[in-house]
Protein backbone atom coordinates (compact mmCIF):
# COMPACT_ATOMS: atom_id res chain seq x y z
CA UNK A 1 0.00 0.00 0.00
CA UNK A 2 1.20 3.45 -0.96
CA UNK A 3 0.16 6.05 1.61
CA UNK A 4 -1.69 8.92 -0.06
CA UNK A 5 0.61 12.00 -0.29
CA UNK A 6 -0.34 15.51 0.75
CA UNK A 7 -0.25 17.82 -2.62
CA UNK A 8 2.27 20.29 -1.68
CA UNK A 9 1.68 22.44 -5.15
CA UNK A 10 0.35 26.01 -4.76
CA UNK A 11 0.51 26.10 -1.19
CA UNK A 12 0.67 29.92 -0.50
CA UNK A 13 3.62 31.22 1.80
CA UNK A 14 2.31 32.75 4.66
CA UNK A 15 3.67 35.41 6.77
CA UNK A 16 6.57 34.80 9.12
CA UNK A 17 6.79 38.17 10.34
CA UNK A 18 6.78 41.90 9.63
CA UNK A 19 9.00 44.53 10.28
CA UNK A 20 9.15 47.85 9.31
CA UNK A 21 12.98 48.32 9.82
CA UNK A 22 14.97 51.02 11.67
CA UNK A 23 16.04 54.80 10.77
CA UNK A 24 20.28 54.54 11.63
CA UNK A 25 22.80 56.63 10.36
CA UNK A 26 26.08 55.24 8.97
CA UNK A 27 28.89 56.09 7.10
CA UNK A 28 29.90 59.45 7.72
CA UNK A 29 26.59 60.19 8.35
CA UNK A 30 23.67 58.47 5.97
CA UNK A 31 20.45 58.34 6.93
CA UNK A 32 18.90 55.50 6.06
CA UNK A 33 16.32 52.73 6.96
CA UNK A 34 17.97 49.04 8.21
CA UNK A 35 15.25 46.41 6.76
CA UNK A 36 17.46 43.56 7.84
CA UNK A 37 20.08 43.44 10.66
CA UNK A 38 17.92 45.37 13.45
CA UNK A 39 17.23 44.47 16.60
CA UNK A 40 13.92 42.80 15.73
CA UNK A 41 15.39 41.03 12.35
CA UNK A 42 18.83 40.23 13.22
CA UNK A 43 19.86 38.27 9.86
CA UNK A 44 18.11 36.25 7.32
CA UNK A 45 20.34 33.59 6.40
CA UNK A 46 22.05 33.83 3.92
CA UNK A 47 21.12 37.77 4.37
CA UNK A 48 22.99 39.68 6.54
CA UNK A 49 21.80 43.03 6.46
CA UNK A 50 19.66 45.46 3.59
CA UNK A 51 19.74 49.20 4.09
CA UNK A 52 17.00 51.12 1.47
CA UNK A 53 18.34 55.00 1.58
CA UNK A 54 15.69 57.61 -0.10
CA UNK A 55 15.94 61.19 0.26
CA UNK A 56 16.25 64.08 -1.52
CA UNK A 57 17.93 66.06 1.30
CA UNK A 58 21.79 66.45 0.22
CA UNK A 59 22.67 66.34 3.97
CA UNK A 60 21.17 63.12 4.28
CA UNK A 61 23.40 62.02 1.81
CA UNK A 62 26.70 63.70 0.81
CA UNK A 63 29.13 62.58 3.54
CA UNK A 64 28.55 59.52 1.86
CA UNK A 65 31.05 56.10 3.05
CA UNK A 66 34.79 57.29 3.09
CA UNK A 67 37.41 54.47 3.03
CA UNK A 68 36.26 51.42 5.41
CA UNK A 69 37.02 47.79 5.19
CA UNK A 70 34.98 44.79 4.69
CA UNK A 71 35.86 40.97 5.28
CA UNK A 72 34.09 37.96 4.96
CA UNK A 73 31.00 38.26 2.86
CA UNK A 74 29.39 40.31 -0.06
CA UNK A 75 27.31 43.78 -0.69
CA UNK A 76 24.85 44.19 -3.42
CA UNK A 77 24.28 47.60 -4.52
CA UNK A 78 20.99 48.61 -6.29
CA UNK A 79 20.55 51.95 -7.73
CA UNK A 80 16.87 53.41 -7.86
CA UNK A 81 17.88 57.12 -8.42
CA UNK A 82 21.01 58.86 -7.98
CA UNK A 83 24.88 57.97 -8.95
CA UNK A 84 27.52 56.34 -6.21
CA UNK A 85 31.08 56.28 -6.66
CA UNK A 86 33.32 53.28 -5.21
CA UNK A 87 36.78 53.30 -5.00
CA UNK A 88 38.86 50.54 -3.71
CA UNK A 89 42.41 49.50 -2.51
CA UNK A 90 43.01 46.93 -5.50
CA UNK A 91 42.87 49.30 -8.18
CA UNK A 92 38.85 48.62 -8.71
CA UNK A 93 36.66 52.11 -9.76
CA UNK A 94 33.35 52.21 -11.13
CA UNK A 95 30.00 54.49 -10.39
CA UNK A 96 26.93 52.59 -10.48
CA UNK A 97 24.55 54.70 -12.11
CA UNK A 98 20.20 54.59 -11.73
CA UNK A 99 19.24 50.97 -12.21
CA UNK A 100 22.36 49.79 -12.20
CA UNK A 101 24.22 47.08 -9.13
CA UNK A 102 27.01 46.09 -8.19
CA UNK A 103 27.85 43.04 -6.68
CA UNK A 104 31.29 42.62 -4.68
CA UNK A 105 32.59 40.12 -3.22
CA UNK A 106 34.82 41.30 -0.39
CA UNK A 107 36.03 37.63 0.69
CA UNK A 108 39.29 38.26 2.44
CA UNK A 109 39.52 41.78 2.35
CA UNK A 110 39.03 45.12 0.38
CA UNK A 111 38.90 48.55 1.75
CA UNK A 112 36.72 50.69 -0.47
CA UNK A 113 35.08 54.11 -0.12
CA UNK A 114 31.60 54.92 -1.42
CA UNK A 115 30.65 58.31 -2.10
CA UNK A 116 27.45 59.94 -3.94
CA UNK A 117 28.44 61.49 -7.51
CA UNK A 118 26.34 64.56 -6.99
CA UNK A 119 25.20 67.26 -3.82
CA UNK A 120 21.43 67.55 -4.87
CA UNK A 121 18.59 65.85 -5.80
CA UNK A 122 17.32 62.41 -5.25
CA UNK A 123 19.85 59.52 -3.85
CA UNK A 124 17.59 56.23 -3.69
CA UNK A 125 18.57 52.25 -3.78
CA UNK A 126 19.47 49.82 -1.59
CA UNK A 127 22.48 47.64 -0.13
CA UNK A 128 22.49 44.57 0.76
CA UNK A 129 24.86 41.88 2.22
CA UNK A 130 24.98 38.99 1.56
CA UNK A 131 26.85 36.21 4.56
CA UNK A 132 29.67 34.15 2.33
CA UNK A 133 29.95 30.26 3.90
CA UNK A 134 33.35 29.19 5.90
CA UNK A 135 35.39 28.33 3.00
CA UNK A 136 34.67 30.78 0.90
CA UNK A 137 35.34 33.77 3.34
CA UNK A 138 39.11 34.20 2.66
CA UNK A 139 38.55 34.25 -1.48
CA UNK A 140 40.07 37.02 -3.54
CA UNK A 141 38.01 39.73 -3.50
CA UNK A 142 35.65 40.24 -6.83
CA UNK A 143 33.37 42.36 -8.36
CA UNK A 144 30.52 42.31 -11.17
CA UNK A 145 29.05 45.58 -12.32
CA UNK A 146 25.86 45.93 -14.68
CA UNK A 147 24.17 48.72 -15.62
CA UNK A 148 20.24 49.48 -16.27
CA UNK A 149 20.08 47.79 -19.67
CA UNK A 150 22.27 44.59 -19.08
CA UNK A 151 19.70 43.60 -16.85
CA UNK A 152 16.60 41.83 -17.85
CA UNK A 153 12.83 42.66 -17.38
CA UNK A 154 10.24 39.93 -17.58
CA UNK A 155 6.34 41.51 -18.60
CA UNK A 156 3.92 39.61 -16.82
CA UNK A 157 0.12 40.75 -16.78
CA UNK A 158 0.28 43.93 -14.86
CA UNK A 159 3.61 43.52 -13.37
CA UNK A 160 7.23 44.05 -15.07
CA UNK A 161 10.12 41.96 -12.99
CA UNK A 162 13.24 43.26 -12.94
CA UNK A 163 15.99 40.28 -12.35
CA UNK A 164 18.80 42.01 -10.49
CA UNK A 165 20.60 38.12 -9.18
CA UNK A 166 19.43 34.51 -10.17
CA UNK A 167 16.39 33.44 -12.92
CA UNK A 168 12.26 33.62 -12.40
CA UNK A 169 10.09 31.01 -12.86
CA UNK A 170 9.82 31.93 -16.25
CA UNK A 171 13.51 31.64 -17.49
CA UNK A 172 14.48 35.43 -17.28
CA UNK A 173 18.15 34.89 -16.15
CA UNK A 174 20.34 37.66 -14.37
CA UNK A 175 24.08 37.89 -16.09
CA UNK A 176 24.42 37.80 -11.80
CA UNK A 177 22.89 33.86 -12.26
CA UNK A 178 25.55 31.89 -10.06
CA UNK A 179 25.82 32.73 -7.01
CA UNK A 180 27.24 31.39 -4.48
CA UNK A 181 23.56 31.03 -1.74
CA UNK A 182 21.52 30.83 -5.18
CA UNK A 183 20.02 34.00 -4.21
CA UNK A 184 17.11 35.29 -6.11
CA UNK A 185 17.06 39.28 -6.50
CA UNK A 186 14.27 41.09 -8.18
CA UNK A 187 12.52 44.05 -8.60
CA UNK A 188 9.00 44.24 -9.49
CA UNK A 189 6.51 46.75 -10.13
CA UNK A 190 2.84 45.69 -9.80
CA UNK A 191 -0.09 47.96 -11.86
CA UNK A 192 -3.14 48.85 -8.94
CA UNK A 193 -4.87 45.89 -7.64
CA UNK A 194 -2.97 43.37 -10.05
CA UNK A 195 -1.30 40.20 -8.45
CA UNK A 196 2.30 38.54 -8.60
CA UNK A 197 2.97 34.69 -8.34
CA UNK A 198 6.27 33.03 -8.30
CA UNK A 199 6.95 29.51 -6.83
CA UNK A 200 9.61 30.02 -4.31
CA UNK A 201 11.68 26.71 -3.34
CA UNK A 202 14.35 27.88 -1.46
CA UNK A 203 13.75 28.37 1.84
CA UNK A 204 14.77 31.52 3.00
CA UNK A 205 12.39 33.89 0.94
CA UNK A 206 10.82 37.71 1.90
CA UNK A 207 9.22 40.54 -0.14
CA UNK A 208 10.54 43.91 0.86
CA UNK A 209 7.83 46.17 -0.09
CA UNK A 210 9.33 50.20 -0.64
CA UNK A 211 6.65 51.59 -2.53
CA UNK A 212 2.65 52.03 -2.47
CA UNK A 213 0.61 49.05 -0.30
CA UNK A 214 0.15 45.40 -0.76
CA UNK A 215 -1.31 41.83 0.50
CA UNK A 216 0.14 38.98 0.80
CA UNK A 217 -1.19 35.70 2.33
CA UNK A 218 -4.18 37.94 3.73
CA UNK A 219 -1.91 40.33 5.53
CA UNK A 220 -2.34 44.08 4.09
CA UNK A 221 1.39 45.85 4.43
CA UNK A 222 2.41 49.61 3.65
CA UNK A 223 5.97 50.06 2.39
CA UNK A 224 8.40 50.20 3.39
CA UNK A 225 7.99 46.62 4.99
CA UNK A 226 9.83 43.42 5.16
CA UNK A 227 7.75 40.30 5.13
CA UNK A 228 9.55 37.16 5.85
CA UNK A 229 8.09 33.87 4.18
CA UNK A 230 7.06 30.84 6.35
CA UNK A 231 6.59 27.35 4.35
CA UNK A 232 5.01 26.78 1.13
CA UNK A 233 5.42 26.98 -2.35
CA UNK A 234 4.42 30.06 -3.82
CA UNK A 235 4.72 33.65 -2.77
CA UNK A 236 1.00 35.66 -3.85
CA UNK A 237 1.40 39.67 -3.50
CA UNK A 238 -1.78 41.62 -4.51
CA UNK A 239 -1.22 45.35 -5.18
CA UNK A 240 -3.43 47.85 -3.23
CA UNK A 241 -5.60 51.02 -5.17
CA UNK A 242 -2.25 52.69 -6.10
CA UNK A 243 0.04 50.05 -6.97
CA UNK A 244 3.12 48.51 -5.48
CA UNK A 245 7.08 47.87 -6.29
CA UNK A 246 8.73 45.60 -4.18
CA UNK A 247 12.09 43.41 -3.96
CA UNK A 248 11.68 39.66 -3.95
CA UNK A 249 14.38 38.03 -2.30
CA UNK A 250 15.16 34.15 -1.95
CA UNK A 251 18.34 32.28 -1.37
CA UNK A 252 19.27 29.13 0.33
CA UNK A 253 20.50 29.51 4.41
CA UNK A 254 24.26 28.94 5.29
CA UNK A 255 23.50 27.68 8.40
CA UNK A 256 27.05 28.50 10.07
CA UNK A 257 28.18 30.61 13.26
CA UNK A 258 28.10 34.35 12.37
CA UNK A 259 30.45 36.20 14.48
CA UNK A 260 30.28 40.30 13.42
CA UNK A 261 31.95 42.53 14.45
CA UNK A 262 31.46 45.94 12.13
CA UNK A 263 32.72 45.44 8.47
CA UNK A 264 33.62 41.93 9.35
CA UNK A 265 31.47 38.71 9.62
CA UNK A 266 33.46 35.68 9.92
CA UNK A 267 32.79 32.16 11.82
CA UNK A 268 34.28 32.94 15.28
CA UNK A 269 36.02 35.98 17.31
CA UNK A 270 39.32 34.24 16.34
CA UNK A 271 38.65 35.49 13.36
CA UNK A 272 37.41 38.12 14.13
CA UNK A 273 40.42 39.28 16.26
CA UNK A 274 43.02 38.03 12.99
CA UNK A 275 40.43 40.27 10.88
CA UNK A 276 41.39 43.55 13.17
CA UNK A 277 44.87 42.61 13.29
CA UNK A 278 45.53 42.46 9.60
CA UNK A 279 43.53 45.25 8.90
CA UNK A 280 45.67 47.64 11.20
CA UNK A 281 48.56 45.72 9.65
CA UNK A 282 47.61 47.24 6.36
CA UNK A 283 46.99 43.50 4.96
CA UNK A 284 44.08 43.99 3.31
MN1 LIG B 1 31.14 49.31 2.12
Amino acid sequence: MQKAMASPAGQVRPILQVTEGQRVSDGAGVRMTRLIGTPKLRTLDPFLMLDFFSSETASDYVAGFPDHPHRGFETVTYMLAGRMRHKDNHGHEGVIEPGGIQWMTAGRGVIHSEMPEQAEGLMKGFQLWVNLPARLKMTEPAYFEFGDQALPLEKRDGAIVKVLAGKTSLGTTSPVADTHAGTRYFDVTLAAGQSFSEPTPEETAAIVLFEGAATIAGKGLASPAVAVLGEGDTVEVIAGGQGARFLFLGGRPLREPVAWAGPFVMNNDTQLRQAFAEYQAGRF
